[in-house]
């Protein structure tokens, strides 16, 4: 192999409740995946499919770290989700084998640009620069899938210096994980390594510089992070 021309990037990790990190390769997120949230967005829920788009695997923030207020915007988001990492990929995954691909479970942050996103929107431009930047994915420590029953279900929600902005249930997904997943396995090939974010309950709003941000799904874990 033909030695590297400048130092390697670091591999993106989590760590794993109890032990140990999972190793990143993608991180892929759904849209507008409850009810409550797709109406305060300003769409009709139920009348499309699944649709997805990506972070960077070096956008994750873990351990609780800070996060900087990002450039160029003055209305950055917060959105609460279930996080799916596996341990097993394919393609064209049937619904009903789905769960076999999911090997953790965690609670992340969808930071979102909302002003940026509207743009683009408006402009029909890409959604890079509205939901990909950097530090835009904080995370919570990984849990086993062996320890959470299913179907999935449990209270998430998020608190922002102690009071209560989001909640819902996993149980109101329009599409649950094994119906991403088989969606989302029709248009890439997923692999070991690969993140997904599930999509955010109702309640998305600002952030500013000092909040303390505090997340967290039933049975699952927590994330934290303060906008530094
Ligand atoms: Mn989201």
């Amino acid at each position: 192999m033909a030695e590297f021309v400048i130092p390697p990037p670091p591999q993106a990790t989590v760590p794993v409740v109890g032990g140990g990190a999972f190793p990143v390769r993608r991180v892929y997120c759904v849209g507008r995946n409850y009810a409550e949230h797709a109406r305060e967005m300003g769409h009709a829920p139920d009348e499309e499919p699944p649709f997805f788009f990506a972070k960077p695997a070096d956008a994750l923030v873990t351990g609780g770290a800070d996060v900087p207020y990002p450039t160029m915007s003055a209305n950055v988001h917060h959105e609460i989700e279930l996080v799916v990492a596996l341990g097993q990929g394919g393609r064209d995954v049937p619904v009903e084998n789905a769960m076999a691909l999911v090997w953790f479970y965690a609670v992340g942050l969808d930071l979102t640009r909302r002003d940026l996103q509207a743009w683009a929107k408006g402009a029909k431009k890409p959604w890079e620069v509205a939901k990909g930047f950097d530090h835009s994915a904080p995370i919570g420590d990984l849990v086993p899938a062996a320890k959470v029953p299913l179907p999935l279900r449990g209270r998430i929600s998020l608190a922002v210096n102690g009071e209560e902005r989001q909640t819902g249930d996993l149980a109101d997904m329009i599409w649950d994980v094994p119906h991403i997943i088989a969606e989302l396995s029709r248009y890439f090939e997923l692999c070991p390594g690969d993140l997904i974010f599930t999509g955010t309950p109702a309640g998305v709003g600002p952030l500013v510089r000092g909040d303390r941000v505090e997340g967290s799904i039933a049975g699952i874990g927590s994330v934290s992070a303060r906008i530094a």
